[in-house]
């Protein structure tokens, strides 16, 4: 590291808290070493109450970018300059690139779920999907989804806080995009079995099956699924959640959400120095 940093050393910072525990210092810090880029990226434990002037001080510094996670990710837009389409449609940004002054907002989350997809060589476009949530990883992936082609989205959720976000999606996708999408509720789960029938693709885009929700699933049995339906989880602690073991038993190929995080981050990386990540090399150091 020491050799590493010099005087001209750009940095990347990562604001949201709790934040000490992410894996995404590693994995930049690593891809910027590989490619012998001068960057180097570092984790600053900031909310809501600090966040207007750690970005004033970003601008002051002329810092290239940042990651944004909780709380920031949906007040963040407040001081920036500009919104890519997938994140004003979401209404929540996960990256910041400063090109000459001007901030830029940009939603990676949905980029990382559909690179991860084509990684494992599964093509959704032009094919139905359905998934469950509501929440920023579920806006992302529907609104990612439908920019790029796919045909039509059947969403779930809770009738919890989270389901007029899921209207709003809905209303957005149908009105600018070729994708239909169509909301549900998720206590209805004879519509649940029948929309994923008809599916490429199931999609968990929530915490369940991951702590405090480990070991559990609103899959009801086995029933719902079938063995050329794809499933995906979100969730990658742990590796395999409920859904994805029961998705296993019954002969699904099924992915969890490491491709996300890990493409999620290979597209800002490109976004902030403009090269490819080498994936394989973080695949290796990261897996
Ligand atoms: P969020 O708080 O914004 O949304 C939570 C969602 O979960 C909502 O849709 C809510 O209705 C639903 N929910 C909560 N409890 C539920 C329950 N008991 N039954 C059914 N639905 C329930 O959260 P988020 O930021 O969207 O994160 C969701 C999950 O996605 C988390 O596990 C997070 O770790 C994961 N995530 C993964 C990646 C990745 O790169 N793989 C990226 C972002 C988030």
């Amino acid at each position: 590291m020491a050799e590493r940093i010099t005087g001209h050393t750009e940095l990347i910072g990562l604001i949201a808290t709790p934040i000490r525990h992410s894996s995404s210092p590693r994995m930049h810090n690593e891809a910027f070493a590989k490619l012998g880029l001068d960057y180097a990226y570092l984790a600053f434990e900031v909310g809501a109450e600090d966040l207007e002037d750690t970005i004033k001080g970003f601008r002051a510094m002329k810092v290239r970018g940042s990651n944004v996670s909780m709380p920031n990710k949906t007040i963040v837009h407040k001081y920036l300059d500009k919104l890519s389409d997938a994140a004003e449609m979401c209404g929540s940004v996960n990256t910041i690139v400063n090109d000459n002054g001007v901030l830029t907002g940009h939603v990676t989350d949905g980029i990382g779920y559909m690179s991860g997809l084509k990684d494992a060589g599964i093509d959704i476009i032009g094919k139905k999907m359905t998934i469950v949530g509501a929440g920023g990883a579920a806006t992302a992936i529907q609104v990612q989804a439908a920019l790029d082609g796919v045909k039509e989205i059947s969403i779930f959720n809770r009738k919890d806080e989270f389901y007029k976000r899921a209207q709003k999606t809905v209303k957005d996708i149908n009105e600018k995009t070729n994708c239909k999408a169509t909301l549900y509720d998720l206590a209805d789960l004879d519509k649940l079995k029948e929309e994923i029938a008809s599916s490429y693709i199931f999609a968990n885009a929530t915490g369940m099956g991951m702590k405090p929700l480990e070991g559990q699933t609103y899959i009801p049995d086995k029933s719902f699924l079938r063995k050329d339906l794809i499933v995906t989880d979100v969730v990658y602690a742990p590796a395999e959640t409920a859904l994805l073991k029961m998705a296993k038993e019954v002969g699904c190929k099924t992915l969890n959400g490491f491709p996300m995080m890990l493409f999620q981050g290979a597209a800002a990386f490109k976004l902030w120095t403009n090269q490819d990540m080498p994936i394989e090399h973080v695949k290796e150091v990261m897996g």
